[in-house]
C-alpha cells in the first residue's frame, strides 16, 4: 500500500506555561500542505519489521517514528505480525518544524488500518499515536485543527481558505530539546491572537488568519537564527504574503499567498538564502 504523509505547518504557537509533568502546555493553529513523503507498506513473510529511506542518516531501524508506530500499532491490537517492510521517500526537510517523523507515523497507523481491515476511528489512531509523539494525533487527523495541551488534545477547525505555501528552511537545524528549555526564561515580546485566528477561520478570511500568525519560539532563538528567520519573513511580506512566521521549533519560515504569481516570485526570491524551499498549497 501507498500513501502520503503530509508536513504541517503551525499557523500560530504559544506556550502556556510548564506543566509538573515536565512537558509544556501549548496553543496552535495547525494546517496540512501538500508537501508530503510517501511510504509504501508491503507485508513480508519474515516475521521482521524492516524501514528504509532515501535518507542515510534517518534511522532504518525501531528508533524510526514510522517503525515505532507499527510496533504500538501491534500492541493495541494485541497480534504478532507477520512481518512488514516500510519504505519512506522523504520529501519533508527533516528537524524543520513540520512534523516530517510524526507524519510518518500517522502514515503508518492509517495505512495498517486499511490493510489489516481494522477501520478503527480516527480517535483511536490518535490515542495510539499519542504513544509516539505528541504532533501524531494531529497528523493522523490532519486538515486544519487546534492543538492544546501537550499537542494532543484536538479541535477541528473550519478548513483554511486554499492558498499557496512559499516556505524555506535554512541549512541549520534547532534543538527541539533545549528551545524548550530556554522557552521558560525567555520574556516574550508578543503572543499569538489564536481565538481571532479561530474567528477568522470562522468567517473564512483568509488575509485575517495570515495576519495574526506568530509562533513565540522565534524570541527563543540564538540571535544569528532569529535574524535570519526575520530576513526570511521579511523577504516574504515584501513579495506579497499576507503573513509569515516560523513553523514548530523552526527554522522553517513560510508565507501564505492568494496569488500564484506573487509565490513563484517569492520562492525565486528565497532560492537566493540558500537552503530548501519549496513552493506548496495548503490541504
Ligand atoms: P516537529 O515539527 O514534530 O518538531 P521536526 O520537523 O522538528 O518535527 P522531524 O523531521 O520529524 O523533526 O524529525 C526529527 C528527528 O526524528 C530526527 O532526529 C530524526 O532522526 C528522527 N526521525 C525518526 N524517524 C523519522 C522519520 N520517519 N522522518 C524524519 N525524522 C525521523
Amino acid at each position: 500500500m501507498e500513501i502520503k504523509a503530509h508536513a504541517k505547518l503551525n499557523l500560530t504557537l504559544d506556550v502556556l506555561g510548564k506543566r509538573p509533568d515536565g512537558y509544556h502546555d501549548l496553543r496552535m493553529v495547525m494546517q496540512s500542505i501538500e508537501l508530503a513523503d510517501t511510504l509504501t507498506l508491503t507485508r513480508n513473510d519474515t516475521g521482521e519489521l524492516r524501514v528504509g529511506t532515501n535518507l542515510h542518516f534517518l534511522p532504518n531501524n525501531e528508533r524510526n517514528l514510522a517503525a515505532q508506530a507499527a510496533l504500538r500499532w501491534w500492541e493495541r491490537e494485541n497480534t504478532v505480525p507477520c512481518g512488514l517492510d516500510i519504505n519512506i521517500e522523504k520529501h519533508i526537510p527533516v528537524c524543520a518544524g513540520m512534523g516530517g517523523g510524526s507524519s510518518d507515523a500517522a502514515a503508518v497507523l492509517r495505512a495498517l488500518n486499511q490493510m489489516e481491515d481494522r477501520h478503527l476511528d480516527l480517535d483511536i489512531l490518535a490515542e495510539i499515536g499519542a504513544l509516539v509523539g505528541s504532533d501524531v494525533p494531529y497528523c493522523v487527523m490532519g486538515g486544519t485543527a487546534l492543538a492544546e495541551g501537550r499537542g494532543e488534545v484536538l479541535t477541528p477547525l473550519p478548513p483554511l481558505p486554499k492558498c499557496w505555501v512559499v516556505l524555506c528552511k535554512p541549512e541549520f537545524s534547532i534543538s527541539t530539546p533545549a528551545l524548550f528549555a530556554k522557552i521558560d526564561s525567555v520574556r516574550l515580546r508578543c503572543r499569538p491572537d489564536a481565538k481571532g485566528a479561530v474567528a477568522a477561520l470562522e468567517a473564512g478570511d483568509l488575509a485575517g488568519v495570515a495576519r495574526r500568525m506568530y509562533n513565540v519560539f522565534e524570541d527563543a532563538l540564538p540571535d544569528r537564527q532569529r535574524n535570519r528567520v526575520a530576513d526570511l519573513k521579511n523577504t516574504l511580506i515584501q513579495c506579497g504574503a499576507l503573513g509569515a512566521s516560523m513553523s514548530g521549533t523552526g527554522p522553517t519560515a513560510f508565507g501564505l499567498f492568494d496569488s500564484e504569481d506573487r509565490a513563484m516570485e517569492a520562492r525565486e526570491k528565497l532560492e537566493d538564502f540558500g537552503g530548501e524551499v519549496f513552493l506548496t498549497r495548503t490541504v
